[in-house]
């Protein structure tokens, strides 16, 4: 898998997402024969995934199961919370727990585990041992908002490998420059990215919004520039991409992406269950069978409107979905199914980028 390759399968059966693609990115040829692989999910607190805070344990299931039907036999589940919850009881609320037991495959508590010092960029940095040790890290990260950093994926997933006294040092550091350095140590041979219903604002939960897709890539820095274009964010508002570009982690050049859709014509389109903000923001929007690519992402990018004070500004309802084909009319359109109406922005999907680019120009 060439670095500049990201992967992206759209659906809502995290399970068979999955299954889907490691067989079309070959996973089992990527890592060394007896290697000790690790897995380390997204369980920042104790809620389920549907919260929109956690890995959906399905996605760690396949390549667990993958993983063993390919001879892989040293497998592991590590994740170090953060500092109000306990790692044991994320565990157990997010699915894990059971899924240890039914694979048999050792949980690591990473705030129980011993530290090793290591020298990243110009930082001093204390990383869990049990990380640095694994032969192949599989990172899974969510796609969601954060609080602070405006983003929270690929590169800043690695943060749960750190004991908590740094965690708090790494908010007195002002957090991007430590989890950049901390990128540069500890290597990721894979990403996985749950892309299904991550927070629309804060890395917690309670505002999912659906996505319902499944990204992969090799290049941390490059998966988190891409990922932010789907939130509504351009690497350059997430001054750690840079960074980590800077200390050659990777490449933050999204032009240099190669975009690969496993299964473009399946992006599915349900009835959407929008709690808290999410739903507050669906009144600005006209909706007609909309797939959830495109619904969530304008979710997305009306939320980062809403935040820079121009939502009000907006001429009318903005009109989304395959029920717009053909359809004339005044726009905003959003998505190359709106191509009737006056005015659209063509994609399918485009990312919140694009649409914010677009509604703000009207
Ligand atoms: S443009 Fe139409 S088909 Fe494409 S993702 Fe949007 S709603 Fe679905």
């Amino acid at each position: 898998m060439k670095p500049e390759q990201i992967t992206v399968i759209y659906g809502t059966d995290p399970y068979s997402m999955t299954e889907r693609l490691l067989e079309r990115i070959a996973l089992a040829d990527l890592i060394p024969a007896g290697a000790r692989i690790a897995l380390k999910p997204n369980l920042v607190v104790a809620k389920p995934a549907d919260s929109g805070a956690t890995t959906h344990p399905a996605i760690a299931e396949a390549i667990i199961v993958y993983l063993q039907a390919h001879g892989f036999k040293e497998i592991s589940i590590m994740e170090g919370s953060w500092l109000g919850e306990t790692t044991e009881h994320a565990f157990q609320i997010c699915g894990y727990t059971e899924l240890a037991r039914k694979y048999r495959v050792p949980l690591i508590d990473l705030k129980q585990a011993p530290t090793v010092r290591r020298r990243g960029g110009e930082l001093d940095l204390a990383v869990c041992r049990p990380a640095l040790e694994s032969d192949y890290l599989i990172n899974l990260p969510v796609l969601k908002a954060h609080c602070q950093t405006e983003l929270t994926c690929a590169l800043k997933n690695l943060k749960g490998c750190i004991p908590d006294a740094e965690k708090r040092r790494y908010h007195n550091l002002g957090l991007h420059r430590p989890i950049a350095a901390l990128s540069s140590v500890l290597r990721p041979g894979l990403t996985i990215v749950d892309a299904l219903s991550g927070d629309l604002s804060f890395e917690e939960g309670g505002n999912p919004v659906p996505m319902d897709r499944i990204i992969a890539g090799t290049d941390p820095v490059l998966l988190d520039a891409y990922a932010a274009t789907l939130i509504g964010l351009e690497s350059g508002d997430i001054p750690y991409i840079g960074f980590a570009a800077g200390l050659g982690v990777g490449s933050a050049e999204l032009g240099r992406a190669a975009v690969i859709e496993i299964n473009p014509d399946e992006k599915p389109s349900k009835p959407f269950r929008l709690t808290g903000q999410a739903r507050n923001l669906a009144q600005w929007i006209e909706e007609r069978q909309a797939c959830s690519a495109c619904y969530g992402s304008l979710i997305h990018a009306l939320y980062r409107l809403k935040e820079r004070g121009v939502l009000r500004k907006l001429p009318g309802p903005v009109r989304i979905g395959q029920g717009f084909r053909g359809v004339s009319g005044p726009g905003p359109g959003i998505g190359s199914c709106t191509r009737s109406l006056q005015t659209h922005l063509p994609g399918c999907p485009p990312t919140a980028a694009a649409i914010i680019r677009f509604l703000k120009a009207l």
